[in-house]
């Protein structure tokens, strides 16, 4: 350990020497990165317009997203609205209709703020706060909360909104974990497996072939591939992707990794990625295998090197096999803190070999998290470890919000920059940006001010993630991990020029890795010389509403050094719109405007959550909760007779009203008589109707 903090204090000092070794030669411009080094350092005190510069800034791709957490809760919220999805007001929990006992209608929601808020706090880590180990459980326990909304239904809607998000942030690329159906082969295989077997490669080899022929397995294969294929179609067209205006988004290239879910039985697991394999041989959209859910959980633990050995069994089987397709593994691995595992030596013992027997028994390619690295001393030790994953070019996807959100790992607490000391690949990930509340800038802007990193290594961060990314074909780069030599045969051109050399436009063609890179270099070029002339920027305000009863919202925006901008909402406020400008428009429920401009230096994007303000409803349903007595039965119809916005409470004969005349609250009991009992804005704060 001692030795590791002794490498920590170097760290500093030479991080920006080693990497600025290669700064004359091709893909590093010593000018322009010199130039955003100096722009960084003096905007890095102020946060939006750090932002603003890492927006911009291109970021190659997102190797470590899962879908269910991925998409932006506010529009999982409306789609529940839009689907007549229920939720539960004491758990908010989501069910599909009819909506029984303590549950209402989602749309309910998008017109009662606290309703709205308190589905986004359940729902997300939106202002949580609490132990780290509450944390851990909201974060695991939120997927079950709005999992009804998510439904195959809404694939297409989930896949563009992850690919707009990624577009938005000058992002090219997403890897997405996602189950694509696993669960209903390993239900319907579990039968194949005793519990007491001996696991080894024979064993495993005659499961597969029982796995394989089950009817269900193959049914399962057959309309997967197809239901693939259409959320991609379904998903461009949703993002207008052969209009004139398409969205940012379409630029954005998805692949799939199967991910199946360590907290089953390890017979389960094994079926999972049985039929990955297969998905693989079928789909070109799918490129590997991944392994999901918590890392501590019982499960995980107990058949931890079981599964890496099928891993192990099942890869190598694939890729010796003449005629099948290679399929990749990435691994979860490291996810891991003292405190989430049992509290004996055996648990405790679990930190200290899962990143090493990935990479050792099932060979992963890739490690998502390797969080718990200081902790792996088994085998040859720590650094025996990282000289491993640098001799195997294991990239670690780093997440940095999920790191400190679930393990309270942040700054110096985090490996990160051992893991650059030891030159062990890294690029940044967003793990669950709709659960976390981050996006991928929001990774870029923690690696510097919490870490240090320099622009050219975070540069080399967003190549690197092509450069591992699961794409086929070969890379644009002669050497892997060192970004200054492209193939021979694109040597002579430059990203800029829009014709290529026969030579080039010949390999990148072939191969879809190296034409990806080769559009990252593009970006790259274009975001350097925009910095030094202007970069492009976005804001957006959103008025609240005024008052209780107007429905309008004035929005004002601005850019700079944009060519084009585009506004999107779910409630029509949406394409072209001038390059600044001031609306206002109607607003009936809770709605989020997002407004993208397009410049020299890439996509700039700005969202704004507008909630609806019905302080009559918020305050009338705070009443009933809080006062039954005096407000029941609970009904939801608002009146309104000038100058009163009013409901009426048969159970108990009384009134409750908000007059237009004074902004008063007033109260009509069963005796008939009206009394004001204050103004509206000190029962709103009461209430928590802001
Ligand atoms: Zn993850």
């Amino acid at each position: 350990m001692k030795l590791l903090i002794k490498i920590f204090a170097v760290v500093f000092i030479n991080l920006y020497a080693i990497n600025f070794a290669s700064a004359e030669s091709w893909g590093h411009h010593e000018k322009s990165e010199i130039q955003i080094m100096k722009l960084i350092k003096s905007i890095s005190k102020d946060s939006v317009q750090l932002t603003n510069l890492l927006t911009s800034m291109p970021k190659g791709g997102d190797l470590h997203s899962h879908t269910s957490g991925a998409v932006n809760m506010e529009k999982i919220i409306h789609w529940g609205a839009e689907d007549g999805v229920c939720v539960d007001t004491a758990t908010y929990t989501a069910s599909l209709p009819p909506c029984k006992g303590s549950q209402v209608s989602m749309a309910q929601a998008e017109s009662d703020p606290n309703l709205f808020n308190n589905v986004l706090m359940a729902w997300t880590m939106a202002d949580f706060a609490g132990t780290l180990s509450n944390a851990h459980q909201h974060f695991f326990d939120s997927f079950n909360k709005f999992g009804a909304v998510l439904s195959n239904a809404r694939a297409d809607d989930e896949l563009a909104d992850i690919l707009s998000a990624a577009g938005r942030q000058n992002q090219i690329y997403v890897e997405l974990l996602q189950g694509l159906n696993s669960s209903a082969v390993s239900s319907a295989t579990a039968k194949y497996f005793s519990s007491g077997d001996t696991w080894n490669e024979a064993y495993l080899l005659q499961k597969r072939n029982l796995i394989i022929a089950d009817p269900v397995f193959i049914s399962t294969l057959k309309s997967t591939v197809t239901d693939i294929d259409n959320t991609v179609t379904n998903a461009r067209i949703m993002l207008g992707c052969n209009t004139a205006t398409p969205d940012p988004g379409c630029n954005v290239e998805p692949r799939f990794l199967v991910s199946a879910n360590r907290t089953k039985d390890r017979g389960q697991v094994f079926s999972q990625w049985v039929y990955a394999y297969e998905l693989i041989q079928a789909s070109p959209w799918v490129v590997g295998v991944n392994l999901v859910s918590p890392e501590e959980d019982s499960n995980s633990l107990l058949y931890y090197n079981d599964e890496m050995t099928a891993l192990d069994v099942l890869n190598r089987f694939n890729n010796t096999t003449q005629g099948r397709r290679k399929g990749h593994v990435s691994l979860h691995a490291g996810e891991l803190i003292p405190s989430v595992l049992p509290q004996t030596p055996a648990g405790q013992q679990q930190l200290s070999f899962h990143i090493r027997n990935a990479i050792g028994i099932a060979h992963a390619e890739r490690i998502g998290h390797g969080a718990d690295i200081l902790n792996e001393i088994s085998g040859a030790g720590i650094q025996d470890l990282f000289n491993t994953l640098h001799n195997q070019n294991v990239l670690i996807e780093i997440c940095l919000s999920s790191n400190q959100a679930l393990l309270g790992m942040k700054g110096n607490n985090h490996p990160l920059n051992y893991y650059i000391y030891n030159s062990v690949p890294v690029t940044l990930a967003t793990d669950d940006q709709g659960v976390l509340r981050n996006d991928i800038t929001t990774e870029y802007v923690k690696a510097i001010t919490e870490h240090q990193i320099k622009y050219p290594v975070l540069k080399d961060m967003a190549r690197a993630s092509l450069e591992h990314s699961f794409l086929t074909g070969s890379s644009l780069w002669v050497q892997a991990n060192v970004y200054d030599q492209p193939v021979a045969d694109c040597s002579g051109d430059n990203p800029l020029n829009s014709s290529l050399s026969a030579s080039c436009a010949q390999y990148l063609q072939t191969n879809q890795r190296a034409a990806i890179q080769w559009k990252l270099e593009k970006q790259i070029l274009q975001f350097e010389l925009a910095a030094n002339t202007g970069i492009t920027t976005v804001s957006l305000n959103a008025s609240s509403i005024p008052a209780y009863n107007q429905t309008t919202t004035t929005l004002n925006w601005e850019s700079s050094n944009a060519s084009s901008c585009q506004a999107s909402t779910t409630n029509g406020w949406s394409g072209q719109v001038p390059l600044s400008g001031s609306i206002v428009v109607n607003q009936k429920l809770t709605t989020t405007y997002t407004l993208t401009c397009n410049g020299n230096s890439g996509y700039n994007s700005r969202s704004a959550t507008v909630f609806v303000n019905d302080p009559a409803g918020c305050l009338f349903s705070w009443a009933e909760n809080n006062y039954p007595l005096l407000f029941s039965p609970t009904n939801y119809i608002i009146r309104v007779t000038p100058p009163y916005t009013y409901q009426y409470f048969k159970g108990t004969n009384s009134y409750a009203g908000i007059s237009s005349v004074d902004n008063d609250v007033y109260y009509k009991g069963a005796d008939g008589s009206l009394q004001d009992v204050g103004g509206i804005a000190d029962w709103l704060f009461k209430a928590g109707c802001h």
